[in-house]
């Protein structure tokens, strides 16, 4: 996990609230990512790549990109 600052950490919670659920073996649309999938604090479920955790919005609630398919 070192390498990546915890951020992909499953139980992390970035700066919008947005908690990791679980990794997939999908791959993401960035380099060498595979999905996650997160959680926004009222509940939606949507996919990222590991790199963009950090930065996440809920496409939903939060005015981000739609998540990603896992
Ligand atoms: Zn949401």
């Amino acid at each position: 996990m070192a390498k990546s600052k915890g951020t992909t950490a499953i139980g992390y919670v970035n700066k919008h609230g947005n908690r990791v659920l679980q990794k997939t073996d999908q791959p993401g649309n960035d380099h060498l990512q595979v999905v996650y999938v997160l959680q926004c604090p009222k509940g939606h479920e949507f996919g990222s790549n590991g790199s963009d955790i950090w930065l996440r919005k809920c496409p939903t609630c939060q005015g981000g990109a739609d998540g990603l398919a896992y």
